[in-house]
């Protein structure tokens, strides 16, 4: 069992190592923004409800996410444990997520963090482009698909995402980050949080990452 937590400010690179580390560890990507997004595309009661939040650039109620999240989790591909992406956003998530995995005789093995300093951040966002598939990132910069506009992965067009145009960014970031940095002292305070230098190039940071789980046992 391995349940790992990666965390890192919007524009940190953080989705994009999640998934390669979904593929490296073989454990399933779980991000709460990509639940909300695929609940918005199918038109669910979910979705609707979150839709408002998102396009403001808020974050979604607790209740809301939390419940979205356990679902989640609960599910049999899970059982090996689970990448976690943008949960949890804040103290308060990160004790009902504590409190369930206790309830079912787990805890969060590693906590990583992906560090990036916020002056960096508004200008990694506005050049990301995601799939509109399955949501797999680009940078126009640092990160471009083989062919522009499309996704490498699974052919479909790329696009920018609502919540990455620049005010929004912006609204995000201020809302963010203080929360963030009371997730990262939580886990820091129960000695599982591990940093990684975000601002190295993308295989750096996978490399030093996985070294940061290495010491989790499988099956521990
Ligand atoms: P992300 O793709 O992680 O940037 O998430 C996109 C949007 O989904 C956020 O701006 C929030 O509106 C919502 N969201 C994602 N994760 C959470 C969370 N843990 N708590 C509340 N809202 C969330």
């Amino acid at each position: 069992m391995r349940f790992l937590v990666l965390l890192g400010a919007p524009g940190a690179g953080k989705g994009t190592q999640a998934m390669i580390l979904a593929q490296r560890l073989g454990l399933p990507h779980v991000a709460t923004g990509e639940l909300f997004r695929a609940a918005v595309r199918a038109g669910t009661a979910l979705g609707r409800e979150a839709q408002q939040y998102m396009e403001r650039g808020e974050l979604v109620p607790d209740a809301i996410t939390v419940d979205m999240l356990l679902e989640r989790i609960d599910r049999p591909d899970a059982g090996e444990g689970v990448i976690l992406d943008g949960f949890p956003r804040s103290r308060t998530q990160a004790e009902a997520l504590e409190a369930a995995l206790l309830e079912r005789g787990m805890a969060v093995d590693r906590a990583l963090l992906v560090d990036v300093p916020a002056e960096d951040l508004v200008g990694r966002l506005s050049g990301r482009w995601v799939c509109r598939l399955a949501g797999h990132p680009y940078h126009v910069i640092s990160n471009p698909p083989r062919i522009p506009g499309i996704c490498d992965v699974d052919g479909s067009a790329l696009e920018q995402r609502e919540d990455d145009r620049p005010e929004v960014v912006r609204a995000r970031l201020a809302r963010q980050l203080a929360p963030m940095q009371s997730v990262v002292e939580y886990y820091r305070a129960r000695g599982v949080l591990r940093t990684v230098d975000g601002r190295q190039p993308i295989d750096d940071v996978t490399r030093d990452l996985i070294a940061a789980v290495e010491t989790v046992r499988p099956g521990a």
